[in-house]
């Protein structure tokens, strides 16, 4: 047994300090970036935000309303071929630039990509996703997809330390997905008392990929623009997310009622809901590692991306950053015991 001292942050611990700015307004700042990837030669520009690949949240529809302002969606793993083929059949052609294809490490798994890249070149981002990134088996399975698919953009994940991001980035993984535990429907830190404080991964992990020209993706934990901003001053060059995005139109969760107010329930990939829904049981030898909450209906998911598009270019604007690209060098964060005034709260909203 070993203790690690050094204490690990999350974004609840930090505020980023203003600095001088010589920008005159938000509007002259720019939320694109422009990626190139280790392996697949690919180069890429949008906003480098992604629509988790939940199956409530990363879906077709949710595809449509994102990629207009050239943000990413991953799609959840759970649609047939003949789903999405019609949903290639209906998105214009430049939207697949925003499309990534989730996939598990199973035979089937991989005869499904296979069967899904079949139907369109433009189909260029795979993500591979597994709750414990630090099985042997997605290595293999990386190196796997490396060889039969050399032009694609792989991502794969999830892990939380330099060592195990670099295995990845040498294994084949032009990307590596970062966050054990962070997520909102979560609870993998209750139930088997793993995980890492999700801005200090992000800052390790970030260290360690881009030593190797490879990249990262922030996985969970961010609840407003401002941990999303924390997130890319930290390193991350994507910014993953499942809650902010949950509960709205575009979504596939269920609708309910509740005293005359509209809801949407939301799960985690590993709650009994997912479980159940996917494998039709719970094997007796496995404990749910999320839960189900019913969020208010947030109509528009349209609206959610301004609002966090405005904050992101407040941020830079605070901080002197021409965009994006610039937020991390131009981040110095400090440490805090508070964050938001609390007098009022959400019962008082009016
Ligand atoms: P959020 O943005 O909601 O905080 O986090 C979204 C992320 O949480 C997902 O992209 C995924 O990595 C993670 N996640 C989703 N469902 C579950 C679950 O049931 N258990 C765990 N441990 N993580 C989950």
């Amino acid at each position: 047994m070993r203790i690690e001292e050094g204490i690990k942050l999350g974004f609840k611990d930090v505020l980023i300090l203003p600095k001088r700015s010589a920008l005159k307004s938000r509007s002259e700042v720019s939320l694109c970036k422009k990626i190139h990837f280790k392996y697949s030669n690919v180069c890429w520009s949008g906003i480098p935000i992604i629509a988790s690949n939940m199956d409530t949240v990363g879906t077709f529809n949710m595809a449509h309303v994102l990629s207009e302002f050239h943000i990413f969606t991953a799609i959840h793993k759970y649609y047939n071929i003949q789903q999405w083929k019609e949903f290639i059949l209906h998105i214009p052609k430049k939207k697949l630039h925003y499309v990534m294809i989730s996939t598990g490490i199973s035979d089937l798994d991989y005869m499904k990509l296979k069967q899904i890249i079949a139907l369109s070149p433009l189909l260029q981002y795979i993500c591979i996703d597994v709750a414990n990134g630090y099985s042997e088996y997605l290595i293999d399975f990386i190196k796997k997809i490396r060889s039969k698919f050399p032009d694609k953009v792989i991502c794969s994940g999830n892990v939380v330390t330099g060592e195990m991001v670099e295995a990845l980035l040498l294994a084949g993984s032009d990307i590596v997905k970062v966050g054990i535990g962070p997520g909102s429907v979560c609870t993998t830190r209750l139930k088997t008392g793993v995980g890492y404080p999700q801005l200090s991964a992000i800052i390790e992990c970030a260290d360690a990929a881009h030593g190797l020209k490879g990249h990262i993706i922030s996985d969970g934990g961010c609840i407003n623009s401002g941990d999303i901003a924390k997130a890319f001053g930290a390193g991350a060059d994507f910014v993953m997310l499942g809650g902010i995005f949950a509960g709205h139109n575009e979504c596939e969760g269920e609708i309910i009622q509740d005293n005359g107010k509209k809801f949407m329930i939301f799960y985690g990939m590993s709650s009994k809901n997912a479980m159940k829904l996917h494998m039709g049981k719970i094997d007796k030898y496995k404990t749910d590692e999320g839960k189900s909450v019913k969020l208010l209906f947030k109509g528009s998911v349209y609206n959610t991306v301004l609002d966090i598009l405005g904050g992101l270019r407040s941020t830079c604007t605070y901080i002197g950053a021409q965009g994006i690209h610039e937020l991390t060098k131009r981040t110095t964060f400090i440490r805090v015991l508070e964050q938001e005034n609390k007098v009022f709260n959400n019962s008082n909203l009016f």
